[in-house]
């Protein structure tokens, strides 16, 4: 089985990612890297390192991109900031210009130094919060520059790309993962794991996923 690396933020959605990679290619196959780039929460990367011994992957990596927050400026770094979505703008304030291409850039560049050509992303469109570096378009354009900028054949996988919310509790509960993910996983933007804060958009749209999922099942 070809091994495959995870970008894993131990948020619902790279998880499910992680739990479905595993469940495809068994945990030894499976590695995982996580970006500790300035956002709010430091727990994000201690929930992911304890997810990922858990589950006794073949690796886990934190790699740490300490001057991000000095060349950009949104409110998923500056906890100083109030989220939101101010009238007329394209996406949130919590937008991180370039994360996804930074992200698998980087990815990419560890992956191949460990002999990995398979990389899974949990980034979706479905739910579209209107960032552009979720769209599909940008995956497979990312995937097309990976493979020109070091002449290899990386296949950039993202299973969740046209899942809703609650398409992805959906797979969860397939995975038989559906409690784990719903009480070890990270979304909230204060930083509270589990069902969070309820209040802040991310809790939002996970809860509404989630009603809409167990609704749909009952
Ligand atoms: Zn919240």
């Amino acid at each position: 089985m070809k091994p495959i690396l995870v970008v894993f933020s131990g948020g619902q959605d790279s998880t499910t990612c992680l739990f479905k990679a595993i469940a495809e290619r068994g945990a030894e196959n499976v590695h995982a890297v996580t970006f500790n780039y300035g956002q709010r929460h430091a727990l994000e990367v201690k929930l992911a390192r304890e997810i990922a011994e858990e589950q006794h992957i073949a690796s886990f990596k934190v790699i740490t991109v300490d001057w991000y927050k000095d060349i950009t400026h949104n409110a998923l770094m500056d906890s100083s900031e109030t989220i939101g979505h101010e009238p007329g703008a394209p996406f949130p304030n919590t937008f991180v210009e370039g994360r996804n291409a930074l992200f698998l850039l980087t990815a990419a560049i560890y992956a191949k130094s460990k002999g990995i050509y398979d990389i899974m992303i949990g980034v979706g469109e479905a739910d579209f919060s209107g960032y552009p570096d979720c769209r599909e378009a940008f995956v497979k354009s990312m995937n097309q520059t990976l493979n020109l900028a070091m002449d290899c054949e990386f296949v950039i996988h993202a299973p969740l790309q046209h899942m809703t919310k609650a398409e992805t509790w959906a797979l969860a509960d397939r995975l038989g993962k559906l409690d784990y993910i719903r009480t070890r996983t990270l979304t909230c933007y204060e930083g509270i794991p589990g069902d969070g804060c309820g209040k802040c958009p991310s809790c939002k749209l996970r809860a509404a996923g989630l009603k809409a999922y167990l609704d749909s099942r009952a």
